[in-house]
């Protein structure tokens, strides 16, 4: 830590990142090749005891106990890329074959989710006339959506949220029963306020004004299983990634608070009453943090554009069960349950059914429910008793579980996911915009670029490649990384 707090001198250029989330992790990984050589000076400051953020793995039951992410989208290549770099490609698990199917909860039962998005026009017909989940009035104003969406496609620019666009166009049923927590409950912002051009991707291309410009669904031929998770559980990813960092400085327990200009470079306070300085600065925080960070001292505008609203935490409840304590199949990856159930749970993961790993002890299930705020501003921490209880409520009345778990656990993650609001873009934009009056500070995370993990890996990598262009020298490629550390680059030189 003392090393850390020496003055600048003649002396490699110095970069501190703030935040040892995925997206803090990845931009060391990505700086490796310097720090690892000498030529660069990383040091990576985390406030908390570990790293990783919400990517957290809870073992003591045997069972893969998911507190944050238990998946991933495959199709994005920058985590992929990431695990094999780490030599972790080796550990990805899929979905079992049996689990394909996903549930919605209504009604006091579960049905099934109709395949909607990638299938043509007459799959989607016929999807909508055989689900259970809505009521044939429903079913009716639906099929005209399928063709209205046609003629009147989403409009991703930003300035009408989801919501109402997905309701004015497939009514209201299926937005609140089908719309509304899939796609409201995948990037948990409510649906009437969500950024259309922030789930774009996850939309079926012909359903969005920018269709032209993507490949269509037919073209992008059968559908895989687009998921994946880590055999050890999500925590080994973390766990691996700072092991394998070489060239940082981690400093654990160690939270930054304050950060102002100093010369060419910035000055960083530290909860230690110490400081540090650093001629590059990764702030791989939340939004709401990096205002924090800013606002006093930072450049005009930047905090306001940054700065969120209160969000209640992200509580999820990880419960293992005798499996005779289940009176149902649990055949599937799990369900998601409408905020029109007025249920303390909006969405239960059936962990040992999803993934394809063996179960640590026959005659067990786990699984994991996501509990709904206690109040709109989700002032104050639940006791984890409550939690447990909220979510035995939950299961009770939407799978019949009437049992006590045998084991449980909870994760509270305060401000973990950032709400994607219409103009989120525009906003973060104009973020950066303010801050690029300070040279070589560059934000990363899932409040900017994305809330999946391979949004965040990537938005971390791509932060520190600006930070190196910025600091004068040239990109190694990134599969370098694989061989170990790589032949020394030219040095850095700080500029402004
Ligand atoms: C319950 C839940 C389920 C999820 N499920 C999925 C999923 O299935 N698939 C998926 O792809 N994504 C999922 N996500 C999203 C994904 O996990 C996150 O978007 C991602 O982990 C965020 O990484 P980050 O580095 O941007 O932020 P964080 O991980 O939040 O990292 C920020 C770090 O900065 C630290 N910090 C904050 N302030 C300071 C300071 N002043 N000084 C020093 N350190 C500081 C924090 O302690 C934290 O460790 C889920 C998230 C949650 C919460």
């Amino acid at each position: 830590m003392t090393e850390a707090m020496e003055e600048p001198s003649a002396r490699a250029p110095r970069v501190a990142i703030v935040g040892g989330g995925m997206a803090g992790l990845s931009a060391a990984w990505e700086l490796e090749r310097w720090s690892r050589t000498g030529m660069l000076a990383v040091d990576l400051f985390e406030a908390t005891p570990r790293v990783g953020g919400p990517v957290v793995t809870d073992l003591g039951s045997g069972f893969a106990l998911e507190g944050g992410p238990d998946s991933f989208l495959t199709s994005k290549p920058d985590l992929m890329e990431l695990l094999e770099e780490l030599g972790l490609s080796g550990s990805l698990i899929g979905v079992r074959a049996s689990a394909r199917a996903a549930y919605i909860f209504r009604a006091g039962r579960l049905h099934r989710i109709p395949p909607l998005f990638g299938v043509d026009f007459w799959s989607a017909a016929r999807a909508i006339r055989s689900t259970t989940l809505i009521g044939w009035p429903g079913k009716l104003r639906m099929g005209l959506g399928v063709v209205l969406i046609r003629l009147r496609p989403i409009r991703t620019d930003d300035r009408i949220p989801l919501g109402p666009q997905i309701r004015s166009r497939f009514g209201g049923e299926a937005t609140d029963w089908l719309f509304e927590p899939f796609l409201g409950g995948v990037h948990s912002t409510p649906i009437d306020r969500l950024s259309p051009a922030a789930v774009a991707t996850i939309l079926p291309a012909r359903w969005t004004a920018a269709a032209s410009s993507r490949p269509s669904d037919r073209a992008a031929g059968p559908r895989r299983v687009p998921f994946a998770s880590l055999r050890d559980g999500m925590a080994s990813l973390p766990r691996r990634l700072s092991e394998r960092l070489e060239g940082t400085r981690v400093h654990l327990r160690t939270g930054v608070v304050g950060f102002e200009r100093e010369g060419n470079g910035y000055r960083l306070r530290l909860d230690n009453d110490s400081s540090t300085f650093a001629d590059g600065v990764i702030l791989a925080v939340s939004g709401f943090e990096a205002a924090r960070l800013l606002r006093a001292t930072g450049p005009p505008g930047a905090a306001q554009e940054l700065d969120e609203a209160p969000k209640p935490p992200n509580v999820v409840v990880g419960l293992v069960y005798r499996r005779e304590d289940i009176p149902i199949s649990m055949e599937g990856t799990g369900v998601l349950v409408p905020l029109r159930t007025g249920l303390p749970v909006a969405a239960i993961t059936w962990l040992s059914s999803k993934w394809d790993r063996d179960d640590p002890e026959a005659g067990k299930v786990a699984l994991r429910a996501f509990l709904r705020p206690r109040d709109r501003d989700g002032s104050g921490p639940e006791p984890e008793t409550e939690s447990v209880e909220r979510a035995r409520l939950g299961l009770y009345h939407i799978m019949g579980v009437r049992a006590a778990p045998t084991y449980s656990v909870v994760f509270a993650h305060a401000r973990a996911i950032p709400w994607y609001e219409v103009g989120h873009a525009a906003r973060v934009a104009r973020a950066r915009r303010a801050l690029s009056a300070w040279p070589r500070v560059e934000l990363a995370g899932n409040s900017y670029d994305g809330i999946g993990l391979p949004d965040v890996v990537g938005s971390g990598r791509a932060a520190a490649r600006r930070l190196i262009a910025a600091l004068g020298t040239s990109l190694p490629a990134r599969s370098e990384h694989a061989k170990g550390p790589a032949g020394p680059p030219d040095p850095p030189r700080p500029r402004d």
